[in-house]
């Protein structure tokens, strides 16, 4: 059983060398932590990350989930660790200790999700989604739900699941016909919801659905969707478990991936006794779904980063010991000595493309939640403001660039491995199926372009998108000129400025009535933002660790380049350092100048897309 190997130094560099989350406990929120209490979470939930859930990852995918006599079961080794996993408080790890959570700023509960997510994506879904439901119905529930619910599922007791998809209703959510009508104090469900991610399972004596549904005189679309919150099994008013609340499951998918979560279809009242609670109020279940909706995004993007970075440390661990060939500037002489792939230019570029991505989008996805605490305990307005643009602006990146290109790293990590990376006796290819429905669910990758230029780019009459080009020329007129970095610097200008041409040419479009120019190249857009934007925090990254190698150096004595090389060899924080430069001199060199081209490709105007017979 192949072992999970993490990137702990590079969350370390993130967390308090890059955005300095140590601030956020000057604020009274967070006020009773400090670093060493940050590194005590981390350092443990590594630990269970290794210890107890990698070793699941494989019975979750060869074992799976099963469905019998109308239930589902997950594999026995999963009840341990979930149970160690609830007691250590991970499900609330960020959520109010009012409601039964540990109160730390999302930043570091991210860190350490990575962890968990990296070791067995299928076995943290569960956790996740529970989270999710209960932030859900902390957030908006009357009190008696919050006091009757919240913290068993934050505590793990219960479980909870978000239920939108309808076999009519996938990426148009307001196209749900689930009816919730009226009958008292409650309201009686029915309808069917597909594709529902831990609708049932063994794990828990309970599980919470979080249900949009339609009452009858409900307008037409999203603006007449209601959320509900509709037990599995009834809770009596003292807490205790009452009778089943005929939500039933009929049927599980079987799947590329993730066959540890059971991906199942659900039926709500066919005994016409299906009982759910409004959460808040009638016709709001869109706007409290969307309030939500960034965390839940986020932490798909964090799926797709945590995966691509599990490939891409099995295949550099894999590069340094397989032996094969020679020095290609030996390969005439049959007696060279064979040396280790990561000796081969091409496998070297392979490993550098997902070391570089890897860094990019979790800088980028630990940034996006950094913004996200600073805005809640901000005094200040207009860094609040501002924090809450930079989430809502980078929501649709972390979600879409992330899965997207977290799945390429994992296609190249099996590249890597070569015939051992299509084989299942390494995790490779398993991380490869278990990452590509991060594209899909929580709004397809399509969806969250089409997020970006019709609603994002725009909001605020343009000022997210305002500030952002603002910070970014600010960060471009300071570091340019700089001795060693400038030249990369300079680069990032050139894509920053086609970005806006692009940005410029949609706006135009739509003020012209064209709109679907803009939205047959929303895709390639939103890649080139995410480009944009990893450069500009790769570079941001890069500055500080040239910065400390250069302090190393000195402080060693290595002046020339063949010293420098050797103490990077030996020294393992220069090695770090030394190689965080090389992340962002790959991806500015190699990756962003696709910005160009897309741009390029943008002013053709061509409407190939619009006009071809398909
Ligand atoms: C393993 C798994 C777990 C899931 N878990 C959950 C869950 O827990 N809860 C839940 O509610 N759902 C869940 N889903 C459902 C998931 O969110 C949907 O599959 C997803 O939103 C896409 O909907 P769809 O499958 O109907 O595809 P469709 O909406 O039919 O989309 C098909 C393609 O068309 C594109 N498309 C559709 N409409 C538009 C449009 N208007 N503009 C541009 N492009 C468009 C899409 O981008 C996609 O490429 C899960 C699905 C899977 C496979």
């Amino acid at each position: 059983m192949a072992e999970y190997i993490d990137d702990l130094r590079d969350i370390q560099f993130v967390l308090y060398e890059q955005l300095g989350v140590e601030k956020l406990c000057e604020f009274e929120k967070y006020g009773e932590f400090n670093k060493e209490v940050f590194d005590m979470v981390l350092e443990q939930g590594l630990k269970l990350a290794k210890e107890e859930i990698a070793p699941l990852n494989e019975v979750a995918d060869r074992v799976g989930a099963k469905f019998e006599a109308g239930a589902v079961s997950l594999p026995k080794e999963f009840q341990g660790p979930y149970k160690t996993y609830c007691e250590g408080g991970w499900i609330g790890v960020s959520s109010d200790p009012e409601w039964g959570g540990q109160g730390l700023p999302s930043v570091v509960g991210m860190a350490a999700s990575e962890f968990f997510t990296g070791a067995c994506l299928a076995f943290i879904m569960t956790p996740s989604l529970t989270h999710g439901a209960a932030e859900m119905f902390e957030a908006f529930a009357s009190d008696e739900l919050k006091n009757q619910y919240v913290e068993k599922m934050y505590t793990g007791q219960w479980a909870g699941t978000m239920c939108l998809t309808e076999p009519q209703a996938g990426s148009m959510v307001g196209d749900v016909k689930t009816t919730a009508v009226k009958d008292g104090d409650v309201y009686k469900i029915t309808g069917t919801k597909i594709f529902i991610s831990s609708g049932d399972h063994d794990l828990t004596e309970n599980i919470i659905h979080g249900v949009l549904a339609r009452t009858p005189d409900a307008p037409p679309g999203i603006k007449g969707i209601s959320l509900f919150l509709v037990p599995k099994v009834r809770v009596n008013a003292d807490g205790s478990l009452g009778e089943s609340n005929d939500v039933t499951c009929g049927n599980i998918e079987h799947k590329m991936g993730i066959n540890g979560s059971a991906t199942c279809t659900l039926n709500f009242g066919d005994e016409g006794n299906c009982i759910g609670y409004l959460v808040g109020e009638e016709n709001k279940g869109i706007v409290y779904m969307f309030q939500m909706m960034n965390g839940a995004r986020i932490g798909v993007g964090l799926q797709g980063c945590a995966l691509a970075s599990a490939a891409y440390q099995q295949a550099l661990a894999y590069a340094k010991d397989r032996i094969q060939g020679v020095d290609i500037r030996s390969m005439k002489d049959p007696n060279a000595p064979r040396v280790a792939i990561i000796d081969h230019p091409d496998v070297r570029r392979m490993l550098l493309f997902g070391k570089s991505v890897t860094e990019a989008t979790r800088a980028l996805l630990m940034k996006t939640a950094y913004y996200a605490d600073l805005a809640e305990v901000t005094q200040d307005d207009a860094e609040r403001e501002n924090a809450a643009g930079y989430v809502d602006l980078f929501t649709p990146l972390c979600k879409s660039y992330s899965t997207e290109m977290g799945f390429e790293v994992c296609i190249q990590a099996m590249q890597v491995l070569g015939g051992y990376g299509y084989c299942q006796e390494y995790p490779v290819e398993q991380y490869a199926r278990d990452s590509k429905i991060g594209s899909i669910y929580e709004g397809t990758n399509g969806i969250q372009a089409m997020d970006l230029i019709g609603r994002k780019l725009g909001m605020k009459g343009g000022m997210l998108y305002m500030n952002f080009l603002n910070d970014l020329n600010a960060f471009i007129e300071a570091n340019q000129s700089e001795e060693k970095l400038g030249q990369y610097v300079k680069e990032l200008a050139a894509a920053k400025d086609a970005l806006a041409e692009v940005s410029e040419i949609f706006m135009t479009k739509s003020m012209s009535g064209d709109a679907l120019f803009p939205v047959s190249y929303a895709m390639p857009y939103l890649n080139s933002f995410s480009e944009v934007t990893c450069s500009w925090i790769l570079l941001e990254q890069a500055l500080i660790a040239q910065k400390k190698l250069d302090e190393i150096c000195a402080d060693k004595g290595a002046s020339d380049p063949e010293a420098i090389k050797a103490l990077t060899e030996e020294n393992d924080e220069a090695k770090y350092y030394a190689g965080k430069v090389s992340s962002m001199k790959f991806f500015v060199t190699q990756i962003l100048p696709n910005v160009l081209a897309r741009t390029a490709s943008v002013k053709t105007e061509d409407t190939t897309v619009l006009d071809a017979v398909l």
